[in-house]
């Protein structure tokens, strides 16, 4: 202000000369900027914005009425899953969008990452109109998607040779465009499932390369993220990451921890740990679902909770420094 009065007075008369105008529009974009972050900062505040927490990603495998082992769900026991889940302010994104730091979900929510192993038809039949079939797992997240405005059914499919039971090309490509135009992420599970670790870097650029190649030529994706059969990394974990075929920006593994952010230190693109699907019983007791589940709900300050503005990191200014640094500019600490 002081320095639009002066120029007026120097000018001698009302109008201003241009300069000035222009001063005046940037210290005012300023101001708004300045009160546009405040604004921000309170709302972040007021939801407890957590972007520096951690995020469950939940491992699936076949969805089947009758579960034959402990990776199997039913769809009942799909249903209640994703029932708990839209409970309890958790709203899905993929796992190409968790660890591209893509996590666009209302302010107040927390993100979760459900993921699909093995490609199998219980979680992917379609009939001749491409409707998907009662019970599969498609069917179900759409159905309780349908339930639920607002809450998407973002899901991530890691496939292998298996492709969903399909044998025929063009019903492999008529699957994978399907998962594609329904906005599921197609991802890489490697050709024939086998363990990584201990082969050599040809033979694991060779089960990653030959997938990302069959992926791409009948759905025109590069897959982004893979998820390790059994979850083992191979001798150098940047095997799985980069090969001649394949650039991933994310490694899944299979036990048994929530995620951290990928804003946070403690992320490790080339090793991101996930959770089985299953009650509080047995091996399960403490380290599957449902006891995850409750410790994020018995520790809000653990959990990620988004500030609901998909280009900010808001978090309490007390994490701070697990901020990482390639994330600096986005931050919003309160
Ligand atoms: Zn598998």
């Amino acid at each position: 202000m002081g320095l639009l009065a002066a120029a007026a007075i120097l000018t001698g008369c009302d109008s201003q000369p241009a300069t000035v105008k222009m001063a005046d529009t940037k210290a005012d974009a300023a101001a708004k900027l300045k009160a546009s972050r405040a604004a921000k900062v309170k709302a972040a505040a007021k939801v407890k914005a957590n972007e520096l927490g951690q995020i469950p990603v939940l491992m699936f495998h076949r969805i089947v009425p009758k579960p034959a082992t402990t990776d199997d769900r039913s769809p009942e026991q799909f249903r209640a899953d994703l029932e708990r889940l839209v409970r309890e302010d958790y709203v899905p994104i993929t796992a190409a969008e968790m660890v591209a730091g893509k996590i666009d979900i209302p302010a107040g929510k927390h993100p979760v990452v459900l993921t699909f192993d093995d490609s199998s038809p219980s979680q992917l039949t379609l009939n001749e109109m491409g409707v998907p079939q009662k019970d599969t797992a498609v069917a179900i997240l759409k159905e309780v998607a349908a339930k639920h405005p607002g809450w998407r059914p973002a899901a991530t499919f890691y496939v292998t040779r298996d492709m969903f039971g399909k044998t025929v090309r063009e019903e492999q490509a008529q699957a994978l465009l399907w998962l594609k135009d329904n906005g599921f992420e197609i991802g890489n599970h490697t050709r024939d499932h086998l363990n990584l670790r201990g082969r050599s870097q040809k033979e694991v650029e060779e089960q990653i390369g030959t997938i990302a190649k069959q992926i791409s030529s009948l759905s025109y994706t590069n897959p982004t993220t893979i998820a390790l059969p059994y979850g083992n990394q191979p001798r150098h974990k940047d095997w799985a990451m980069k090969g001649k075929l394949y650039n991933h920006k994310g490694a899944f593994l299979a036990g048994y921890t929530p995620a951290p952010a990928p804003f946070s230190k403690s992320f490790d693109a080339a090793g991101i740990p996930r959770i089985k699907a299953m009650e509080k019983k047995g091996d399960c007791a403490q380290f599957c679902s449902a006891a995850w589940l409750d410790w994020l709900k018995n520790n809000p300050d653990m959990r990620y909770t988004s500030d609901g503005d998909v280009r900010t990191v808001a978090y309490p200014k007390y994490k701070n420094p697990y901020l990482r640094k390639s994330f600096a500019t986005w931050s919003l600490p309160y």
